[in-house]
């Protein structure tokens, strides 16, 4: 059975490692550098209460203490959705926010790479007033990833 995450160009195949190859596509949410596919981590930290705050991307390197963490194909993956899902269907997410924004990164398409330019994109009013549905659609990603990044 071969599942493609196609989303992402196709770059993840969650059978076949060689094609399961999503280096670079992340970037540490304590380092700002590129994160390989063997070296990241989404990890947070659970209150006294078990509720779970402060999602992060990170390199192994760069985990904070005392949270917990998965690797970031167990995020990254079709499998990673629904694990993601669950924590909220449980009622273990007490930081929405940080947790609606990791989801995004791993699982909108083109996310992570407009991310960084969200905020410009806004400043010069890119979006001319658009709802943050409309911000979050793949058109609009695209222009801002073509408008703002990838000067190569
Ligand atoms: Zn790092």
């Amino acid at each position: 059975m071969r599942i493609h995450q196609n989303h992402f160009q196709g770059k993840v195949n969650i059978d076949n490692k060689e094609e399961n190859n999503m280096d670079g596509i992340f970037k540490c949410d304590v380092c700002g550098a590129d994160i390989n596919n063997d070296d990241g981590f989404l990890c947070w930290r659970e209150d006294y209460n078990g509720g779970y705050h402060d999602f992060k991307i990170t390199h192994r390197r760069c985990l904070p203490k005392d949270t917990l963490d998965i690797n970031i194909e167990d995020a990254y993956s079709i499998d990673g959705r629904s694990k993601l899902i669950l924590m909220v269907e449980r009622g273990d997410v007490a930081d929405f926010a940080s947790w609606a924004e990791v989801f995004k990164r791993f699982h909108t398409p083109n996310y992570e790479e407009a991310r960084p330019h969200l905020p410009q994109a806004k400043k010069d009013g890119f979006f001319e007033g658009a709802s943050d549905e409309a911000i979050l659609n793949q058109e609009s990603l695209l222009a801002v990833i073509q408008q703002y990044g990838r000067k190569d």
